[in-house]
C-alpha cells in the first residue's frame, strides 16, 4: 500500500487520496524556515479548503448586506445564504429543527451562553455542576464563575493514568443536586474520546441535562445530536475547517424555549417599548446584534466539504495516522506519551525527557513541523500527569504518513541536540 492509498474500513473500496485532498488546502503548500510545512496543530485550528475561502470571497464580493431587516435584493440574498447555512448545519448535526441551531462566536461563547442563560435560571445555592478532569478551560471557568455567583458546587469526574474517565465515580457524583453535566466528547490535551452516550444516558436517568463540548469532535467524525440525545452541544467553526469567529450552539428546543436571552439588542426582539420588550422566537432570541454572516456561510461550506469526503472515512483515516504516530513516537527513547486512552482522537501529546516542551516545539518548528507546546488550556490535565506542559501533534485528514515520519525524525533531532 502506498502512503496515499489507505482504504478506510468504512469504505473498503474507496481509496483515501490524501495527495488530491491536500490540493484543496492552499496553506499546506508553503515552506517555513526553508522546509516544507508539516502542519500538526489542527486541534488549535484547522487549515481551510479552497471551497471555504471561495464562499467567503463570493459573499463579500456579491451578497454583502445585513440580514433579516433589509427589503432590498442584496439583503434578501444575504438572509437566504445565512439561513441556508443554518439549515445545512442542522442537517450536519441531525438536529430536529433550525430553531435549535444558534450561531455564536465559538465553543467558548456557547458554553458561556448556557452558563449565563440556563445557569442563572436553573441553578441555585447548594446545586451542583458536574464536569470532568480533562476539560478545556472553556468548560471549566464559566462553571466556576456560575458556582461562585450562585453558591453552587463544581464536581469533577476523575481520570485514570491513561486519561480515561472513571465512570463509576461519574455515576456516584450524579444526584438530586446535579443541575447540569458538561463534558467534552474528545479531549484536546490527551485525545481521550469519552463515552458520551453512557454519560448522557446515566444523567438522563435522573433527568439531568447534559452539555457536550464537541470542539474536537465535529472536525473528525459524524455527530448526530438526536442519536446522542444531548441537551446542548457546542463547537467552533475554525477547528472544523470554517472561519474564525463563528460557532454553533445546539440546544433542544424545550430547553432553549425555557431559557432567558443571553444578550439584549437588535434582532433578538419582536417588539420594544420602554415598558416592555417581547423577545423574538428561536433561535433569534439568542442572536442579538448583527451576526457573523460570512462566518456562518463559510462554516456551512466547511461542513459541506468534510461531509463530501465522508465523515466516517475521515475518522478511520485519522485513526490510522494516530496508530502510526503512536508506534513511531513510542519507539523514540526519552519520549513519553501523555494520554493513552482506549479510544482516542488523532492527538499525540508527549514530553521529551529533559527538554521543556517549548524548546522542543521551537526545534520542531525550525524543521518545518508545527505543533503546539504548552498546557493546551487544560492546566488541570497537566497537573494530573505531573508535567508543566506537553508538545502536542494533532492530526487532520490531510496529514500524511510521511508527515508523521517527519515529526518522528524531528523529535529524534531534538533529542540529539539536547543529549
Ligand atoms: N473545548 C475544547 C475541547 C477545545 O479543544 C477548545 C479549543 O481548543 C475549546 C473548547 C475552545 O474553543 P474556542 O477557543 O474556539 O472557543
Amino acid at each position: 500500500m502506498t502512503r496515499s492509498a489507505f482504504m478506510t474500513p468504512s469504505a473498503p473500496n474507496r481509496v483515501w487520496d490524501v495527495e488530491r485532498i491536500r490540493k484543496d488546502f492552499p496553506a499546506l503548500h508553503q515552506q517555513v524556515h526553508g522546509k516544507p510545512l508539516v502542519y500538526l496543530d489542527n486541534a488549535a485550528t484547522s487549515q481551510k479548503p479552497q471551497a471555504v475561502i471561495d464562499a467567503l470571497v463570493a459573499y463579500y464580493t456579491f451578497d454583502n448586506s445585513n440580514v433579516h431587516r433589509g427589503v432590498h435584493l442584496l439583503s434578501e440574498r444575504a438572509t437566504e445564504a445565512y439561513e441556508g447555512a443554518r439549515a445545512r448545519i442542522q442537517r450536519h448535526l441531525n438536529a430536529a429543527s433550525p430553531r435549535e441551531i444558534v450561531f455564536i462566536r465559538q465553543a467558548t461563547e456557547g458554553i458561556n451562553l448556557v452558563m449565563a442563560s440556563y445557569g442563572r435560571r436553573f441553578v441555585g445555592a447548594g446545586d451542583e455542576i458536574v464536569i470532568s478532569a480533562i476539560e478545556h478551560h472553556a468548560n471549566i471557568v464559566p462553571w466556576q464563575m456560575l458556582c461562585e455567583e450562585k453558591g453552587a458546587r463544581l464536581r469533577v469526574v476523575p481520570i485514570d493514568d491513561r486519561g480515561d474517565l472513571l465512570m463509576e465515580e461519574y455515576a456516584r457524583l450524579l444526584g438530586p443536586r446535579t443541575k447540569l453535566v458538561a463534558i467534552t466528547q474528545v479531549s484536546n490535551a490527551l485525545g481521550t474520546v469519552t463515552p458520551i452516550k453512557d454519560i448522557i444516558g446515566l444523567a438522563h436517568q435522573q433527568d439531568i441535562p447534559v452539555l457536550i463540548d464537541g470542539a474536537q469532535a465535529v472536525p473528525h467524525q459524524p455527530v448526530d445530536v438526536r442519536d446522542l440525545d444531548c441537551d446542548f452541544y457546542v463547537f467552533s467553526g475554525h477547528k472544523a475547517y470554517g472561519p474564525t469567529g463563528i460557532g454553533v450552539l445546539y440546544g433542544k428546543e424545550q430547553w432553549l424555549e425555557r431559557m432567558p436571552p443571553f444578550q439584549g439588542g437588535g434582532d433578538m426582539i419582536k417588539s420594544v417599548t420602554f415598558e416592555k420588550t417581547i423577545y423574538n422566537e428561536l433561535p433569534y432570541k439568542f442572536e442579538a446584534g448583527t451576526p457573523h454572516i460570512a462566518g456562518a456561510i463559510g462554516l456551512a461550506a466547511g461542513l459541506e466539504y468534510i461531509a463530501g469526503l465522508g465523515l466516517e472515512q475521515i475518522r478511520d483515516y485519522e485513526h490510522e495516522l494516530l496508530a502510526y504516530g503512536t508506534e513511531l513516537l513510542s519507539a523514540i527513547s526519552r519520549v513519553r506519551l501523555i494520554g493513552t486512552a482506549r479510544h482516542k482522537g488523532a492527538v499525540l501529546s508527549f514530553v521529551l525527557d529533559g527538554v521543556h516542551a517549548h524548546d522542543l516545539g521551537t526545534i520542531l518548528d525550525q524543521q518545518g513541523v508545527a505543533v503546539r507546546a504548552g498546557h493546551h488550556c487544560a492546566m488541570p490535565v497537566m497537573q494530573r500527569f505531573g508535567v508543566p506542559a506537553t508538545a502536542r501533534a494533532s492530526m487532520a485528514f490531510y496529514n500524511t504518513r510521511g508527515e508523521v515520519e517527519t515529526l518522528a525524525a524531528a523529535i529524534e533531532r531534538a533529542r540529539e541536540i539536547f543529549s
